[in-house]
Protein backbone atom coordinates (compact mmCIF):
# COMPACT_ATOMS: atom_id res chain seq x y z
CA UNK A 1 0.00 0.00 0.00
CA UNK A 2 3.06 2.37 0.32
CA UNK A 3 2.77 5.17 -1.99
CA UNK A 4 -1.40 4.90 -2.77
CA UNK A 5 -3.66 7.49 -1.87
CA UNK A 6 -6.34 5.88 -0.02
CA UNK A 7 -9.57 7.29 0.44
CA UNK A 8 -12.57 5.85 2.67
CA UNK A 9 -15.72 4.57 1.90
CA UNK A 10 -18.74 2.57 3.44
CA UNK A 11 -19.37 -1.12 2.10
CA UNK A 12 -22.47 0.17 0.85
CA UNK A 13 -20.82 2.47 -1.26
CA UNK A 14 -18.07 1.02 -2.57
CA UNK A 15 -18.82 -1.31 -6.01
CA UNK A 16 -15.86 -3.14 -7.47
CA UNK A 17 -17.30 -3.04 -11.06
CA UNK A 18 -14.70 -5.50 -12.76
CA UNK A 19 -11.30 -8.26 -11.58
CA UNK A 20 -13.43 -9.67 -8.25
CA UNK A 21 -11.82 -12.44 -10.01
CA UNK A 22 -8.45 -11.78 -10.03
CA UNK A 23 -8.07 -10.25 -6.74
CA UNK A 24 -5.83 -11.69 -3.97
CA UNK A 25 -6.10 -10.76 -0.04
CA UNK A 26 -2.88 -10.06 2.16
CA UNK A 27 -3.43 -9.90 5.92
CA UNK A 28 -0.69 -9.06 8.53
CA UNK A 29 0.32 -8.51 11.81
CA UNK A 30 -3.13 -8.73 13.59
CA UNK A 31 -5.13 -9.84 10.67
CA UNK A 32 -7.90 -7.85 11.10
CA UNK A 33 -7.33 -5.55 8.03
CA UNK A 34 -8.27 -7.17 5.03
CA UNK A 35 -5.63 -5.69 2.17
CA UNK A 36 -6.60 -6.37 -1.77
CA UNK A 37 -4.57 -6.51 -4.44
CA UNK A 38 -4.31 -7.80 -8.29
CA UNK A 39 -2.77 -11.29 -9.14
CA UNK A 40 -2.37 -9.96 -11.98
CA UNK A 41 -0.03 -6.92 -11.79
CA UNK A 42 0.09 -6.24 -8.02
CA UNK A 43 -1.39 -3.39 -7.71
CA UNK A 44 -3.14 -2.49 -4.34
CA UNK A 45 -7.04 -1.52 -4.88
CA UNK A 46 -8.60 -1.74 -1.42
CA UNK A 47 -8.66 -2.50 2.01
CA UNK A 48 -10.84 -3.58 5.02
CA UNK A 49 -9.71 -1.22 7.50
CA UNK A 50 -8.75 -2.06 10.89
CA UNK A 51 -9.18 1.27 12.54
CA UNK A 52 -12.88 1.59 11.38
CA UNK A 53 -14.37 -1.96 10.21
CA UNK A 54 -17.74 0.37 8.84
CA UNK A 55 -14.93 1.89 6.28
CA UNK A 56 -13.29 0.59 3.53
CA UNK A 57 -9.80 2.15 2.53
CA UNK A 58 -9.74 2.76 -1.52
CA UNK A 59 -6.89 3.39 -3.88
CA UNK A 60 -8.10 6.94 -5.47
CA UNK A 61 -5.69 5.25 -8.75
CA UNK A 62 -8.71 2.77 -9.10
CA UNK A 63 -11.14 4.84 -9.13
CA UNK A 64 -12.80 5.72 -12.66
CA UNK A 65 -12.79 9.72 -12.88
CA UNK A 66 -10.10 10.30 -10.21
CA UNK A 67 -6.61 10.74 -10.52
CA UNK A 68 -3.80 10.66 -7.57
CA UNK A 69 -2.74 14.18 -8.52
CA UNK A 70 -6.59 15.50 -8.04
CA UNK A 71 -4.71 16.07 -4.22
CA UNK A 72 -2.75 18.69 -3.37
CA UNK A 73 -2.19 17.83 -0.02
CA UNK A 74 -3.04 14.62 2.34
CA UNK A 75 -2.23 13.45 5.68
CA UNK A 76 -0.44 10.92 5.90
CA UNK A 77 -0.68 7.48 8.67
CA UNK A 78 1.66 5.20 9.25
CA UNK A 79 1.42 1.37 10.34
CA UNK A 80 3.45 2.23 13.76
CA UNK A 81 1.35 4.95 14.92
CA UNK A 82 -1.59 2.88 13.97
CA UNK A 83 -5.10 4.51 16.17
CA UNK A 84 -5.79 0.93 17.02
CA UNK A 85 -2.60 1.02 18.82
CA UNK A 86 -2.96 3.88 20.36
CA UNK A 87 -6.19 4.14 22.22
CA UNK A 88 -8.19 5.32 18.84
CA UNK A 89 -5.58 8.68 18.70
CA UNK A 90 -4.82 9.55 14.97
CA UNK A 91 -1.42 10.83 14.80
CA UNK A 92 -0.63 11.62 11.61
CA UNK A 93 3.37 10.77 10.62
CA UNK A 94 2.94 14.02 8.22
CA UNK A 95 1.62 15.94 4.97
CA UNK A 96 2.18 14.79 1.39
CA UNK A 97 2.22 17.79 -1.13
CA UNK A 98 2.01 17.60 -4.70
CA UNK A 99 3.12 20.70 -6.37
CA UNK A 100 2.61 20.20 -10.03
CA UNK A 101 5.56 21.47 -12.54
ZN1 LIG B 1 -3.85 -5.60 -12.33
Amino acid sequence: MRGAVALTSTPDDFRLIAGADLLATYRFNTSIAAHYFCSQCGIYTHHKRRSNRDQLGVNAACLEGVSPFDFRELPVLDGERHPSDNGGAVRPAGTLRFDPA
